[in-house]
């Protein structure tokens, strides 16, 4: 009888404690790689309480890590608990909230390639970014810094 109750206290223990390992800042649940999507990754409603992360796996291929942090601004907007919807749709400021999210959460090596990609004038005119890619890039470069998540100068 006391072994019993021991296993019963340590499976709830592993219930309650399941949750709180699993918070993942930065990798959505449902990463879907679509060749055809027109951004280079957005966040859609999959069922009415999940979500799922689609990106573009050709433009990852090509823009490299930056590809990371823009996935995880698609999924900042879920994180950040707004309302969910097609990228050119969101307010600025939902958009500010998604980079400073991307840059405090995601990889120093991620935030820098999206921060030089934004800054790139040569970049693929075909890349969907929207808004204004150099206050976007200081609004990166400030938020990462501002986290401690900032390398070199
Ligand atoms: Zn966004």
């Amino acid at each position: 009888m006391k072994t019993i109750s021991i296993s019963l206290l340590l499976i709830f223990g592993l219930l309650i404690a399941l949750p709180a390992c699993t918070t993942n800042y930065v990798t959505p649940i449902r990463l879907i790689a679509d060749p055809n999507h027109e951004e280079i990754a957005s966040i859609r409603k999959h069922t009415l309480d999940s979500y799922m992360v689609i990106y573009n796996p050709d433009t990852c291929r090509a823009i490299g890590d930056a590809c990371v942090f823009f996935r995880t601004h698609a999924y900042a907007h879920y994180r950040l608990n707004h309302t969910l919807m097609r990228p050119k749709y969101y307010p600025a400021l939902n958009e500010k909230q998604a980079d400073c999210y991307a840059a405090k959460y995601g990889k120093p090596n991620e935030i820098k390639a999206a921060v030089k990609l934004l800054l790139d004038d040569d970049r693929d005119p075909n890349l969907k970014i929207h808004g204004d890619p150099s206050i976007r890039a200081q609004n990166i470069t400030d938020c990462a810094r501002q986290a401690g998540n900032w390398t070199g100068s």
